[in-house]
């Protein structure tokens, strides 16, 4: 079988769906080939967080926030490591990429919130739970205008390369058929990164050495599919790999699944991490990599996240994942006491300890004698902005159990600014370009959370349009 449309997008996730819509804006026909039987990818699971600055707005004023703190925090987050020309791209698209989103009639909700590892309340929250609204939107937009073709169940396994330009992409079907896929224009790689490939993780996780290892024990936050094809395929035709050895783990996995459902926590100010022995370990509101490295220093390699009513009023409300708080207590998932004594108890640990850690960090919240200053493991972003978090002293009081997971693979194919992929002798392959986790050396060692997300939709619309513009010289 042979297909054929102006741009070919592999992959249906948040950059490969961004890219196919702006290609279509641009007046192109698109077919997506996606290896699940729906959309959505790894995006879909992630808990929405967006990070955006509307630079000199009321919200950033208000929270001491620009584009270039965001740029700051980025790079630096990611030990300079990034490319500072894309960590750019990132940082000063990422609002308008809100805006285009709003434009296709996706929803968010007022204020920003620091989501964990994200270093600072920026991040926009959609109102639809995790990652749905994304999906949503590029669905009413496909099913309102010609020309987006999905093609499901199929994998797509190598690039077509004539001349010297990436035209295609060989796949296998549902029933194991081979269906051939042209572009007349280019072709988006958006397949993700390589959480679900245990040998590639342990391959280069060798290289930097920074996790005690990432073999089968580890969970990940992954769906399925996400095995580093497009890196593979990239590779084959030339791409250049770069920093593959840079592997994001988050503590927030749940220890059956490693997936972040069942993650009470809402925003990083309003909870703690308290390991077995019923204490304090980290600066909770620190990097992403430094929490997760402390956490395989705890008994167990096992964690609770503790916090208050104040994140949950009136006991029903929902987590980040969509989740009833109430219905995760009746599944044994989370457990709720009325006193930090029973709940130490429900916990296993020693409740002398939990209460006195949990009295040393009230200290620097709101209306503590110590607010305003960062505490002894540096923790600097406390309840004490908004007069309702004011630490953790009102029951009834939540905690639920959580271990490393393996989350975000910050290597991949190099890019530049136009989403072009670059081959390994630094010059730009014709007709491929990339966008999202299968892009490598704009994080860095250390992704921002709430950055992915910016990234899908920023790199996926200049892909998008980049493919769109690509003309081949015959
Ligand atoms: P990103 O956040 O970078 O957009 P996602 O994980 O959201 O990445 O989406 C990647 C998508 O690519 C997933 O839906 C996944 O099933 C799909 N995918 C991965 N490998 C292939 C492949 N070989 N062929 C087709 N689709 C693929």
């Amino acid at each position: 079988q042979e297909l054929a449309a102006d741009v070919v997008v592999i992959g249906a996730g948040g950059a490969g769906m961004a890219a196919a819509t702006t290609a279509n804006q641009a007046g192109k026909t698109v077919i997506v080939i996606e290896k699940a039987s729906k959309m959505g990818g790894n995006t879909i699971l992630s808990g929405g967080a967006f990070n955006a600055v509307d630079d000199g707005s009321e919200t950033a004023i208000a929270n001491k926030d620009s584009v270039e703190k965001h740029y700051t925090q980025t790079f630096e987050g990611g030990d300079k490591q990034g490319d500072p020309k894309l960590v750019r791209t990132l940082v000063e698209n990422a609002w308008s990429g809100v805006v285009w989103l709003k434009s296709l009639g996706m929803e968010f909700q007022d204020g920003v919130f620091t989501v964990t590892g994200g270093m600072w309340p920026r991040a926009h929250k959609p109102v639809e739970p995790e990652g749905t609204g994304f999906f949503k939107t590029y669905q009413e937009y496909i099913d309102k205008n010609k020309g987006i073709t999905m093609v499901y169940n199929t994998t797509a396994d190598e690039l077509i390369v004539e001349n010297g330009i990436v035209t295609g992409v060989r796949c296998t079907g549902k029933s194991g058929n081979t269906i051939t896929v042209k572009a007349q224009n280019g072709v988006v790689l958006a397949t993700g990164g390589f959480g679900q490939n245990i040998e590639m993780r342990m391959k280069y996780n060798e290289i930097s050495k920074k996790w005690p290892t990432l073999d089968a024990s580890i969970p990940s936050t992954n769906t399925s599919g996400i095995t580093g094809d497009g890196m593979i395929m990239a590779e084959k035709i030339g791409a250049n790999l770069v920093q593959m050895e840079n592997i994001q783990l988050l503590p927030l996995g749940d220890p059956k699944t490693g997936s972040l459902s069942g993650n009470i926590e809402h925003a990083v100010e309003s909870r703690i991490f308290v390991n077995l022995d019923g204490k304090r370990f980290v600066n909770e509101g620190g990097r992403r990599d430094e929490m997760t490295l402390a956490l395989f220093d705890q008994k167990d390699t096992t964690m609770y996240i503790v916090m208050d009513s104040d994140t949950y009023p009136k006991g029903d409300e929902l987590n980040n994942f969509g989740e009833s708080i109430a219905s995760l207590v009746s599944a044994g998932r989370s457990l709720k006491a009325d006193t930090l004594e029973e709940l130490a108890q429900l916990m296993g640990v020693p409740a002398d300890n939990l209460i006195g850690t949990v009295k040393a960090y009230n200290r620097y919240c709101k209306d503590g004698d110590l607010a305003g200053t960062a505490d002894e493991f540096g923790r600097t972003l406390f309840s004490d902005t908004d007069g309702i978090n004011n630490g953790i002293n009102d029951g009834p009081f939540y905690a639920a159990v959580r271990v490393p997971t393996v989350h975000h693979t910050m290597g991949g194919v190099q890019i530049n600014e136009l989403a072009q992929a670059i081959s390994t002798s630094g010059e730009v392959i014709p007709g491929l370009f990339a966008a999202g986790e299968v892009t490598g050396g704009i994080h860095g060692s250390n992704r921002l959370g709430g950055n992915a997300l910016s990234d899908t939709i920023v790199f996926g619309r200049i892909a998008g349009t980049s493919a769109s513009n690509f003309a081949r010289q015959e």
